[in-house]
């Protein structure tokens, strides 16, 4: 599949919703959304205007800042904090639009993965508490293979037994 198939129907799903909302579809916002839809990582607002300045687009931050705003209110974005005192954006149109994510807390990646278990979860949670669940999120902190294999250890969170350091 190419770029173009990819992006065009966001393209004129996020036209849309500008219009809708009385906004113009400048160059600037289709310049962001087509950086966000073109690609499958979790972007910073760094990656997003470094991205757009190898493709020679000089955007500021604030435009960037806004338009993401725009984006994840017409929910063709989604908007994520893993805690690193920054958000992270990933479009909604990936093969595996329902899926968890892995924060290493050594060098930041993050991997998605699919839990089926989750679903057992949702069916547990109804039942038990007549609940019903519409989204989730599953975020797991630890430490990615390369990191692990590179030899770093993490520090241990939160409190040590005080009987072991008496
Ligand atoms: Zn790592
Ligand atoms: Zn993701």
């Amino acid at each position: 599949m190419t770029t173009q198939q990819v992006t065009s129907p966001f393209m004129r799903l996020f036209g849309r919703y500008l219009r809708d909302q009385g906004l113009p579809v400048t160059h600037q916002r289709q310049a962001v959304a087509e950086v966000v839809i073109g690609s499958d990582a979790h972007l910073s607002v760094d990656d997003i205007e470094r991205e757009l300045r190898v493709s020679g687009e000089r955007i500021g931050k604030a435009t960037i800042y806004r338009t993401l705003d725009l984006l994840v209110r017409s929910h063709l974005v989604e908007e994520h904090d893993f805690g690193e005192g920054f958000k992270r954006y990933e479009h909604r149109f990936s093969d595996h639009p329902v899926h968890e994510h892995l924060i290493c807390l050594e060098c930041g990646t993050v991997t998605e993965f699919e839990s089926h278990e989750l679903y057992g979860v949702e069916n547990r949670v109804r039942a038990e508490h007549g609940f019903t669940p519409v989204r989730r999120r599953l975020e797991i902190y630890g430490l990615c293979k390369t990191c692990h294999d590179a030899g770093v250890e993490l520090p241990v969170e939160g409190l040590t037994c005080p009987i072991e350091t008496i």
